[in-house]
């Protein structure tokens, strides 16, 4: 007989409420704090072989995602995405956090190759200190604890306090980042030959492209990028505004 743990004892006596409508969340996917029905209705992404469909980011917009083997995102950043989002980065609401990192576990593929060490994208102490925790942290922990991977946040440090990226646009995101992470030493990642990094919303790439240029400096040959959500690339946002 196999060990039933205590937490899915505890689910099956009372189980969670759902994160968007509040009921019982029953005959959802294990582990998932969210009811079947509003599950369907998220905005989900096809998954197509080779990473997210017309994330050709590549030469939409995202020049930034070429150092990646592979981008993966599960969901359109649109209600009530968005707000979950928000409501994991501005409210301190831990438990949307997790739950968003068990969306990623549950619905994206497994990887080629497993990776070394998963790296939330980190946060300046400061900001983090003010919003109680890093988002990105939460969602891959919870990633990690269901997909049994190594979660290192030891790794990498942001040094500088970079404004929000938010209004900016591509090249003035990069510039802005310039400098403002650091990787722990050689002997911390020590054999790492694939890191995935883990951040909430792909907006142009230029902040994971900005951690994964030092990983890729620092010899790490293999990187992935998973993120909850995407927003429509750049320059489809820039023609929808004209
Ligand atoms: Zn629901």
């Amino acid at each position: 007989m196999g060990w039933i743990r205590v937490d899915q004892i505890l689910d099956t006596l009372f189980p969670p409420a759902c994160l968007l409508c509040g009921q019982r969340a029953t005959g959802s996917s294990p582990g998932i704090p969210a009811c079947a029905g509003c599950l369907d209705d998220l905005p989900w992404l096809p998954d197509l072989p080779g990473g997210t469909p017309a994330l050709g980011g590549l030469d939409q917009g995202r020049p930034h995602l070429e150092p990646f083997a592979a981008v993966r995102c599960a969901l359109t950043y649109e209600y009530p995405v968005d707000r979950l989002i928000a409501a994991a980065k501005f409210g301190r609401q831990l438990t949307v956090a997790r739950g968003l990192g068990q969306l990623l576990a549950w619905r994206l593929p497994a990887l080629p190759h497993p990776p070394d060490a998963v790296v939330p994208v980190p946060l300046h102490w400061r900001r983090e200190a003010s919003r109680g925790f890093n988002q990105a942290e939460e969602i891959a922990r919870a990633l990690c604890e269901a997909r049994r991977w190594p979660l290192r946040t030891d790794l990498c440090r942001r040094i500088l306090p970079t404004p929000e990226q938010s209004g900016l646009g591509a090249a003035r995101r990069q510039e802005n980042l310039r400098g403002a992470f650091a990787l722990a030493g050689v002997r911390a990642l020590g054999r790492c030959r694939h890191v995935l990094l883990v951040d909430d919303v792909l907006t142009t790439g230029a902040t994971a492209a900005e951690v994964a240029g030092l990983f890729r400096a620092a010899g790490v040959p293999e990187l992935s990028l998973w993120t909850v959500a995407w927003t429509r690339p750049p320059a489809q946002l820039t023609e929808r505004k004209v």
